[in-house]
């Protein structure tokens, strides 16, 4: 057999490639992985880990606010050098760079470097050299979408959010999901003066409507410039090089940054998914059935390049069961996409997991579905005298048993607590295991188990 040849190449170095070819090459299969820049994809290099970092950042800011009502004298005049951050920031990402290499290496995966290519079913091409594979992954993820107006160019992406070498003084953001919300959140704790400008009347319009709205209304309170139902028609320049946002009924006061954050595109133009027989829908998105297979002999695919819950998590545990299914025999194992829990890293956070009311009342009918509500104040807040942000936590349950299809909490902690609660209603709660679970107290969490 040629030295070029694979029993399972994988075209993508992000979580979703590495995970399914380390869990690949443990059964002893020949396994190599092409990609042309740094290891680790979005998440690792300008997705959910230096997002974290940051949000770290703006949360020990919050820490500072707090401090002085805790005897930390000054602790809330203490200033904020963001080129620090960054140096240590891009110094553990290329930490996790290195580290990466080395895991494959020591897992027996083959590196490839360059942009790999289809020039055939279940055969790719990188540099000019051809590769051959009885089975390939397609785990190319995305990249952010830059819309088509008069001077787009001159906002940047979340990729260029990474890259910003000073905070900026102010700061637009444009968009409605995930990334608009977290990175508007962590410039306006650091200190930019900061709009979030959305299309409709709220944002995070998917989320159950409590945790939606309650972190617009702390937005407000916290100094952002929530700019609704607002359509962007262009961007301008000033002449001391700031940045206009022009919307369909108003401009914006210029802004040092403006930050597109509206959404993300599949990674599948240049990869020849034409030659390999794959097919994509309507949203570019590769097609892929419940077992990641394309539809193309031997090609399957995962993660954001699927656009099915663009979620680290999701693509690997879907590529490493799908490792299991063709390398040790485990037929049937694929990867169950329901209640899958996510947190928005907002200030404060949102941990979600399930149905939202919504989405229980259209499934199970109105009658059918109870919703149980709690609001507190943290008890962190209660000696910080001007800033008490409050918890907002839903339960949403269905039937005679209350089994529980829905948990949304907003508030510090909800990041943290929401794994937990995500397996009891993966083992089918109902509410009254809840209620026969003992509190800890004081905690947040412990008002999961206390609902009236
Ligand atoms: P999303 O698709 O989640 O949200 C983008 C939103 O922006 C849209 O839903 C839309 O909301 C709005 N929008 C779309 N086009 C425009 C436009 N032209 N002008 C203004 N607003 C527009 O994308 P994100 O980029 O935020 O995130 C991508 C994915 O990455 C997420 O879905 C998530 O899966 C993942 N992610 C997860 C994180 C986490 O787990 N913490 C963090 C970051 C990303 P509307 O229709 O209301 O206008």
């Amino acid at each position: 057999m040629s030295e070029n040849h694979f029993d399972f190449l994988v075209l993508g170095g992000g979580s979703g490639g590495i995970a399914t070819a380390r869990r690949a090459a443990k059964y002893g299969v020949k396994v190599g992985l092409i990609e042309k820049t740094r290891m680790g994809g979005t998440c690792v290099n300008v997705g959910c880990v230096p997002k974290k970092v940051m949000w770290n950042a703006a949360t020990i800011k919050e820490a500072l606010h707090a401090a002085p009502f805790y005897g930390f004298e000054g602790a809330d005049k203490v200033t904020y050098h963001w080129p620090t951050i960054k140096k240590n920031r891009d110094a553990y990402i290329a930490r996790l760079n290195g580290i990466y290499n080395n895991m494959l290496a020591g897992s027996n995966v083959k590196s490839i470097n360059g942009w790999g290519k289809f020039t055939g079913p279940r055969q790719l091409e990188v540099d000019g050299q051809v590769y051959t594979a009885d089975n390939i992954l397609i785990a190319t993820g995305g990249y952010p979408q830059i819309p088509q107006v008069p001077g787009a160019e001159l906002g940047i992406t979340s990729d260029g959010f990474f890259d910003l070498a000073e905070l900026p003084k102010s700061v637009a953001v444009i968009g409605a999901g995930y990334i608009a919300v977290e990175l508007v959140g962590i410039l306006n704790t650091l200190g930019s003066k900061s709009s979030l400008v959305i299309r409709h009347d709220h944002f995070l319009r998917t989320f159950d409507d409590i945790v939606a709205h309650k972190l617009q209304e702390q937005m407000v309170t916290d100094g952002i410039n929530i700019v609704t139902n607002s359509t962007i028609s262009a961007l301008r320049k000033t002449e001391n090089g700031q940045i206009v946002v022009v919307t369909n009924h108003t401009e914006l006061p210029p802004v040092d940054t403006v930050i597109w954050a509206i959404g993300r595109d599949p990674s599948t133009k240049g990869i020849g998914l034409e030659a390999a027989g794959v097919s994509v829908n309507e949203r570019g998105y590769i097609k892929v059935d419940e077992f990641q297979y394309t539809g193309a002999q031997g090609v399957f695919a995962v993660g954001d390049v699927t656009g099915n819950k663009e979620l680290t998590p999701v693509a690997i545990a879907a590529g490493r069961r799908l490792a299991e299914r063709l390398f040790n025999k485990q037929e049937g194992l694929k990867f169950d996409y329901e209640n899958i829990p996510s947190v928005v890293f907002s200030h404060p956070p949102i941990g979600t997991v399930g149905l939202t009311e919504k989405e229980a009342i259209a499934k199970y009918g109105k009658e059918n579905v109870k919703v149980y509500n709690s609001s507190f104040t943290n008890m962190y807040y209660a000696v910080v005298d001007d800033y008490k942000p409050k918890t907002f936590m839903k339960l949403i349950v269905t039937g005679k048993e209350e089994k529980v299809v829905g948990i949304h909490s907003i508030g510090i902690g909800s990041d943290e607590m929401i794994q937990g609660f995500a397996v009891a209603i993966k083992m089918g709660a109902n509410k009254s295991d809840l209620d026969n679970t003992c509190a800890i107290h004081p905690t947040a969490s412990e008002e999961m188990v206390l609902f009236m």
